[in-house]
């Protein structure tokens, strides 16, 4: 029994708002979003953190980059500019431990990041 929510998520054990879905991943709005488009793209292979990503990933790992760009493009924050972010560990405020890119846009971010 896998208790992983983003499992779960890709599963359709757990209702989310899927906007993307292939054989090997799946976006979906967040939850809490903090921007006008807050979109998590996932693997449906279930890695724990960025520090869990072999070899036999990269592939996967380039996907769901194009995926996210395709996301920006279709709504309207590709040329503004957008951020692409994947937490790792606590510090870095990683609260589930699938790996999953954030597509962040349609406001203008700060650099640092908080
Ligand atoms: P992290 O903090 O691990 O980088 O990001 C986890 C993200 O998942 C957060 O932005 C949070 O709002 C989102 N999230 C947590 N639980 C759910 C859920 O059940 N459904 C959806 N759609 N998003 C979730
Ligand atoms: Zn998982």
């Amino acid at each position: 029994m896998n208790a992983c929510l983003f499992c779960k998520i890709s599963a359709k054990k757990i209702p989310a708002k899927i906007i993307y879905e292939d054989s090997e991943a799946v976006a979906f709005e967040d939850i809490n979003p903090q921007a006008p488009v807050h979109v998590l793209i996932i693997p449906k292979k279930h890695i724990s953190t960025t520090l869990d990503i072999t070899e036999e990933d990269n592939p996967l790992i380039g996907h769901l980059f194009r995926i996210a760009g395709k996301i920006a493009e279709e709504r309207g924050v590709a040329r503004r500019g957008f951020r692409l972010v994947m937490n790792t560990n606590p510090e870095s405020g990683q609260s589930v431990y699938h790996i999953h890119l954030h597509l962040l846009g349609g406001r203008q971010m700060h650099w640092p990041p908080g």
